[in-house]
């Protein structure tokens, strides 16, 4: 059947929107501010892109009967898991945002008047936008029951990190120096260091 047939495909949709309002927001506000550093590469936009795509898939899989092919069943307990993993990504993304703010953009660059952010959410670890990304993809498996909609989302988000995170640390080696390196000891890179 076409459209939403159970309460996680209701519940994806109801994430993917909040999801999708809080990044638009945030795209809206972060829209000036020159760059003065920018490392923009073609296999960046193209993961970025193939990442774009893999997390509209679930509205194809939805919403038309193209990816039925790939349906499968998992007991109903692994929904709720994806629920809870799911507002967990969103609090996370929203949190990230809120506290990176003007110095947020999709692509690594560095902007004019950019400011190292070490607070909020950034205390404990230094990239919780990828870790809600990571969040998110794995939520979209335990969601929905289809093997392409589900996971194709985390099979293009983890060379995505893989490549990004070292390139973007580098860059911002540069810019920050001793400061992000001593910031660089003190926080976990997607796993939260708390420290006394
Ligand atoms: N890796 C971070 C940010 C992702 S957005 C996270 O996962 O939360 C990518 C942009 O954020 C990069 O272009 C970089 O300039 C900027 N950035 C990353 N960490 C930052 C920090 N601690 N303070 C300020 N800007 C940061």
């Amino acid at each position: 059947m076409l459209g939403i047939d159970n309460i996680f495909e209701l519940i994806f949709i109801v994430g993917f929107v909040a999801g999708s309002v809080i990044r638009k927001i945030y795209t809206f506000r972060c829209r000036h501010g020159k760059a003065v550093r920018k490392h923009k590469s073609v296999v960046d936009i193209i993961l970025i892109s193939a990442g774009g795509l893999a997390m509209a898939a679930p509205l194809f899989y939805i919403f038309t009967p193209w990816l039925d092919f790939a349906d499968y069943h998992f007991p109903e307990w692994l929904g709720w898991i994806g629920t809870a993993v799911f507002a967990m990504a969103l609090l996370l993304l929203w949190r990230s945002h809120a506290d990176l703010g003007r110095n947020w953009s999709a692509i690594l660059q560095i902007k004019q008047e950019h400011s190292l952010v070490t607070n909020g959410i950034y205390r404990y670890i230094r990239h919780p936008m990828y870790a809600a990304h990571l969040l998110w993809a794995m939520a979209q498996g335990l969601l929905l029951e289809n093997w392409l909609a589900g996971w194709a989302f985390l099979v293009v988000f983890v060379p995505l990190y893989l490549i990004r995170v070292p390139k973007e640390e580098r860059m911002m080696l540069e810019q920050f120096d001793e400061q992000y390196n001593q910031y660089i000891t003190r926080t976990g890179g997607i796993i939260p260091r708390f420290r006394k």
